[in-house]
């Protein structure tokens, strides 16, 4: 028999209630998929992140500028955030919902995002995707990652199918089986994604680094520098070889004959955009050098190397690259997890937060903070 608590909200209530908003922001790449959200939301028109936990994402993607909705079906991780939103002065909303039945109508928004929510579905993750699928509007962006089956996630498992069989063969009765999850190669969910309808313009697997995370328990053992994780996440991180990384991450458009330009917004891309771009581009904004950033085979490149635990770096003094004037470090988001140095205002300007997403990503990794 299985258990069955993955959609229980007190469950969740209380994992979120041993963390902070604070302490999942300073951790930073924990899920290594900062390259992909980042150059992939749309800054055009309403994104939503459903399950957005404790919301770290909604404020870094609020900081650029886009309008972002979080949506979770925890009532007191709503409420912090609302809090923690007040105090800390972001104008981002939330609100609780059920992402199976979203309070937003057909073709509405631009951006969906949902990250390591929709694997939590015991009968699969078909009915979520056919409702961001609903509310998403022509041209509009689904980012969807889950677990990956890793190459230590691959170890545990025939490690537990090798114990059921000694259990079997000594005829032990085990305790009740919990259902918590699934992992989905990459494959996989780009199959769902298909056949909710989707057009995947990416699918991949990602984070080595997060592997290596949970081999050392969660701490840097095995991220430090020098150490054979480290060397050889940095290495592989963005080549084929991140397929047995500890995400699976799709891209997905909502295609239509006539579709929303991700990079003005308006009803005027054509299906052959896709041809060249992996976003819908309209005839205009392919003359925009910001274009070049989404064609097809454009790498996305992820900083040099790995920052491991580095100190914390909050209000000291800088200059901005883009308008030359001083400014200080975020109080919560340091230089925002950039290696050129951007004011908050230019943050917000989509010309230059797309060339910093895309160029100019700074790779941090922090172990979690008391909180
Ligand atoms: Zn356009
Ligand atoms: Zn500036």
């Amino acid at each position: 028999m299985v258990i069955n608590t993955s959609q229980d909200e007190k469950i969740w209530t209380q994992e979120w209630d041993k963390l902070s908003t604070e302490s999942e922001i300073r951790i930073w790449d924990f899920f290594g998929l900062r390259q992909w959200i980042t150059k992939f939301t749309p800054r055009y028109g309403k994104t939503i992140e459903a399950g957005c936990g404790l919301g770290r994402y909604v404020f870094y993607l609020s900081k650029m500028g886009i309008d972002i909705e979080g949506v979770d079906f925890s009532e007191s991780v709503i409420e912090r955030l609302n809090q923690w939103k007040s105090v800390n002065g972001y104008d981002c909303k939330f609100h609780k919902g059920n992402i199976l039945n979203l309070d937003y109508s057909d073709n509405s928004i631009s951006g969906y995002i949902s990250l390591g929510v929709v694997e939590h579905f015991i009968d699969g993750p078909q009915e979520a995707l056919a409702e961001a699928y609903r509310v998403l509007r022509p041209g509009g962006v689904a980012i969807i990652s889950t677990p990956n089956i890793s190459f230590y996630i691959f170890t545990q498992k025939i490690r537990e199918k090798f114990k059921n069989i000694i259990k079997k063969i000594i005829r032990h009765k085990g305790p009740k089986e919990l259902f918590h999850q699934y992992w989905y190669r990459p494959k996989k969910l780009s199959r769902f994604m298909r056949e909710a309808g989707f057009d995947v313009r990416v699918g991949r697997g990602a984070d080595i680094q997060f592997v290596f995370c949970e081999m050392g328990n969660y701490t840097d053992k095995y991220l430090k520098k020098g150490t054979f994780g480290y060397r050889f996440s940095n290495k592989f991180e963005n080549t084929p070889i991140a397929s047995i990384g500890a995400q699976s991450i799709t891209i997905s458009i909502k295609r239509a004959p006539l579709m929303h330009c991700f990079l003005c917004g308006e009803l005027n891309a054509g299906e052959s955009s896709l041809e060249n771009y992996s976003i819908p581009v309209c005839d205009n904004c392919s003359n925009n050098k910001v274009s070049a950033f989404y064609l097809k085979h454009k790498k996305t490149k992820y900083g040099k190397e790995y920052i491991i635990n580095p100190e914390l770096n909050a209000n000291s003094k800088r200059v901005c690259e883009f308008c030359n004037s001083e400014y200080l470090t975020d109080r919560i988001f340091e230089d925002f997890g950039f290696s050129k140095n951007v004011c908050s205002d230019c943050l917000k300007k989509p010309e230059v937060n797309i060339e910093l997403c895309i160029e100019h990503i700074k790779p941090i990794w922090r172990e979690r903070p008391p909180i």
